[in-house]
């Protein structure tokens, strides 16, 4: 498989380093360096990959978060919409969840832009680490 990275000495997705292939992996890919935050980075996209294809891991993804926010107490109950089979969202929340969906399209295509990159979990991996960036940012600012 051609994922734009040349076989022999790969450059690692994450952090762009040249890395040493793990010898274990055998001829499986392997995209990432062993670094904890490039291993973090290649779960993250591994997830966020199999939540946008999978619909039985999207949907248990949903019930934990549902759980979670329930063990969190009933005091934010409030916010969440009317449960698994409720009504429909109101169209606010369409058109939000639509300006979220445009957004989304046009920082990928940003970053495919600016970085060449054309593989769909190494853009994933890309964007999210424009969004650590940004939460470093704003942590120095605060
Ligand atoms: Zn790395």
């Amino acid at each position: 498989m051609d994922n734009g990275i040349s076989s022999g000495a790969p450059h690692c997705c994450n952090c762009g380093q040249l890395f040493k292939r793990n010898p274990r992996l055998g001829d499986r890919p392997q995209r990432y360096c062993e670094n904890d935050a490039c291993q973090k980075a290649r779960r993250a996209a591994w997830h966020q990959q199999r939540y946008a294809t999978s619909v039985p891991f999207r949907e248990a993804v949903k019930k934990r978060v549902r759980i979670g926010r329930r063990a969190q107490g009933a005091a934010n109950e409030d916010d969440e919409p009317a449960g698994e089979s409720g009504p429909e969202p109101a169209p606010v929340i369409l058109q939000l969840q639509a300006q979220l969906q445009e957004m989304g399209l046009l920082f990928t295509g940003m970053a495919s832009h600016n970085t060449g990159i054309v593989d769909g979990v190494a853009l994933a991996i890309c964007l999210e680490r424009y969004a650590e960036r940004g939460r470093r940012l704003q942590q120095k600012q605060a």
